[in-house]
């Protein structure tokens, strides 16, 4: 008989992640997803792609080239998005925790808060990390993990995200074995109400930035690209499913 593997949730990441850089971490809710296993992989670069959930990215797939061929390459999961905002989504995405548990639904609370993530676990193993993201988002991290890049939230959306690709490439320059980036494109053009023509045009953007990722990480690195919630805003919010983000894990092999 064959056995259907586990549907994999977006706070298996950090578990999956804290093996990969053998860190330790507290009892999560989470586990690691064990189709990675054996890879041989000693660093990670997650890029969280806002609102990219797993009918958005079908839709969009035939163009967003990079995309389709980390995923070609490596692995294309429908993963179970835990929460429907972003704070919280991305708090479960870097704890491995269910949002009850981690309790973080804003970036106050998340700067006030006692909840250690993969990030501060990195750093008490010696295990660089680094985080390029909005700079309130950010700002929860200083103090605890070697090197943060804030970038402002009033550029506008393409230099925003160009803004994030730039950090992430100076940050690759410290070689973290960790290193998060979080785009933020398409669900700013769906918090404006844009169409399935403008979402595409930022999801490209990001495929671009994504490509020139991929090819400055070191061999044997982790590329994890995932989306943080479905689409939760603008009139393509329900046209998509509402529980599933699209989440492509991908090797970069020698040479
Ligand atoms: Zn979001």
């Amino acid at each position: 008989m064959t056995q259907m593997p586990r549907p994999v949730r977006l706070i298996d990441l950090a578990p999956t992640m804290a093996r990969v850089l053998g860190v330790r971490t507290p009892p999560l809710d989470g586990t690691s997803i064990d189709l990675v296993e054996g890879w041989g992989s000693d660093r990670v670069l997650l890029a969280i792609v806002d609102s990219l959930g797993y009918g958005l990215y079908r839709a969009l797939e035939a163009d967003l080239p990079n995309m389709r061929s980390l995923a070609g390459e490596g692995l294309l999961l429908k993963a179970e998005s835990v929460a429907s905002s972003t704070t919280p989504a991305i708090a479960s995405i870097l704890t491995g925790l269910n949002p009850e548990n981690h309790g973080i639904t804003n970036t106050t609370q998340a700067s006030e808060s006692e909840m250690r993530s993969l990030l501060e676990w990195a750093t008490s193993d010696d295990v660089s990390s680094a985080v390029v993201m909005e700079e309130e988002g950010a700002r929860t991290f200083d103090g605890f993990v070697d090197l943060v890049i804030g970038v402002s939230k009033s550029l506008k959306d393409g230099d925003f995200d160009r803004e994030i690709l730039a950090g992430t490439l100076l940050a690759l320059e410290t070689d973290p074995k960790l290193l998060v980036a979080h785009f933020l494109g398409i669900d700013r053009i769906a918090h404006r109400g844009g169409g399935i023509g403008e979402i595409l045009e930022a999801a490209s953007e990001i495929d671009g930035h994504l490509g020139i990722l991929a090819s400055a990480i070191p061999p044997r690195s982790m590329m994890i690209v995932c989306g943080d919630h479905p689409l939760h805003a603008g009139g393509l919010k329900a046209v998509f499913d509402g529980d599933y983000v699209a989440l492509i894990l991908w090797k970069k092999e020698e040479g």
